[in-house]
């Protein structure tokens, strides 16, 4: 399975920034792995006009349960594919925190992102007084029991909390623990279906500790925050 470098854009960008981005990604030539941009809601259509006919996929960071309606504010996985995404991040650590999102809206948003026809990224990940009080693995597996619907097919990204927007990121060692912990309950869950589903690892994904950790067993790839604002920095990631 090819890697995946996903960049999460988060709340930034406005056109020009957003076409500073995208653009120089025209220009990355081979790279032996799969590039995705995920910008705010109001630059996707912008973006995917900019990236078509290229490799790079769009996503969105977030999607509503329900196709359409009195929803003030928020976003459908149609209104996401219809601008352009084919994928979209679901569950995110900051939605977790700051939106009170439970495992059981997070399945209920991936079910509407596969109704539509988008490849969701689930996010799971421990907080830092979690791991001290060693429950990673605990509260790692609850989130994917809960957010995970029996047919999942799509992408996981673990993303510890303690690494996100830290610059403090996992070890190898922790990396590669988590991801085998991962690996052996989709299998456990999913049979053999669960080998085709990629596993990212997110958290202070930078140029310099990129190559070590996407040699890491088990990692498919990177969801990248900071640094995917930055395209130069995003692509020296893809090429590490
Ligand atoms: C993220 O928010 O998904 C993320 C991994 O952020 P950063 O790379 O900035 O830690």
């Amino acid at each position: 399975m090819r890697q995946l470098i996903a960049g999460n854009w988060k709340m930034f960008g406005l056109t020009q920034e957003a076409a500073a981005i995208a653009t120089p990604l025209l220009a990355a030539g081979p790279l032996g792995r799969d590039l995705l941009v995920c910008p705010p809601a109001t630059q996707i259509a912008a973006v995917a006009r900019i990236l078509a006919g290229s490799p790079v996929a769009i996503g969105g960071q977030d999607c509503h349960t329900e196709v359409q309606g009195a929803h003030t504010g928020d976003i459908s996985a149609a209104m996401l594919r219809d601008a352009g995404a084919s994928h979209v991040i679901l569950g995110h650590s900051e939605r977790r925190q700051n939106h009170g999102e439970t495992d059981e809206l997070v399945q209920a948003k991936v079910r509407a992102a596969v109704a539509a026809g988008l490849t969701p990224i689930v996010c799971v990940g421990e907080s830092d007084a979690e791991r001290q009080a060693g429950w990673e693995t605990g509260v790692v597996g609850k989130q994917l029991k809960g957010s995970l619907p029996d047919d999942f097919a799509g992408i996981i990204a673990y993303e510890p909390l303690w690494a996100i927007g830290t610059g403090r990121t996992a070890t190898e060692g922790d990396v590669a623990a988590m991801h085998r912990f991962i690996r052996e309950t989709l299998a456990r869950r999913f049979g053999a279906a669960g080998e085709s589903i990629s596993i990212l690892y997110g958290g202070s994904v930078r140029p310099a500790n990129a190559a070590s950790l996407l040699a890491v067993p088990h990692v498919g790839g990177a969801l990248v925050g900071g640094a995917s604002l930055n395209a130069g920095q995003f692509l020296e990631i893809a090429r590490a």
